[in-house]
């Protein structure tokens, strides 16, 4: 099944390089921005947390440890927390770069595009209001096309439906035959209530640690 995930992957990856390449007037993502990858909830789907480990298998074991110490001190956050809404900083982002960056999560990919949001309006990244993308073509929160002119581009930046639901939808698993499984928030598949889907040597990495 990881095999055909694979596959949809590559999928989507040539859709979402290309959406990119299209916005790169509008687009300042580079290596040790890292700013998405911090105070967020990262919705991960079974399949996509099995693909993210085994990226974890393959990393120096000094590594393996520091994020094995970044998920326990988040468990530890977690269980003080009453909040259904709990925020934390990624457990692999290292140094502030992703350290399993091939095998990261379909939100990770997508992530820094204008969305189409629910009412087909434009939803910018939340990066754009920090002076990241899309932020120098906005007025507050319009699309400013005196901004866009200035570039030298005639036509609005485009809009792309990106959502998370959007690219984890039952749909691609009909075509490219796999299933995403449960999906919750990262964190959760790490969390001592889930311990029966965790990997027995993480388990105890991490009961260790
Ligand atoms: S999407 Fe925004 S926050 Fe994330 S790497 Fe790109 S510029 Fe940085
Ligand atoms: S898996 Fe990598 S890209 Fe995704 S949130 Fe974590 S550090 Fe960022």
């Amino acid at each position: 099944m990881l095999k055909n995930y694979i596959t949809y992957l590559k999928f989507i990856n040539a859709k979402l390089t290309r959406f990119f390449e299209k916005q790169k007037p509008y687009i300042f993502c580079k290596k040790g921005c890292g700013l998405c990858c911090k105070n967020a909830q990262f919705p991960y789907s079974k399949i996509e947390f099995d693909y993210l480990m085994n990226g974890f298998y393959k990393l120096d074991l000094d590594i393996q440890k520091r994020i094995f110490g970044n998920i326990k001190n988040i468990i530890v956050a977690k269980d003080s927390y009453k909040d259904e809404k709990f925020k934390y900083d990624c457990p692999f982002l290292i140094d502030n770069v992703c350290s399993v960056y091939e095998y990261r999560g379909i939100v990770c990919r997508a992530f820094g595009l204008m969305n189409i949001g629910e009412g087909g309006g434009k939803e910018v990244p939340f990066c754009c209001f920090k002076g990241l993308n899309y932020s120098n073509i906005m007025d507050g929160i319009n699309i400013s096309a005196p901004k866009y002119r200035s570039l030298g581009i005639s036509e609005p930046p485009l809009a792309f439906n990106v959502s998370y639901d959007f690219l984890t939808d039952s749909a691609f698993e009909k075509l490219f035959d796999f299933k995403f499984g449960d999906k919750k928030p990262m964190i959760e598949w790490f969390s001592m209530q889930n311990q029966a889907i965790v990997n027995k040597d993480i388990k105890r990495e991490i009961q260790n640690f």
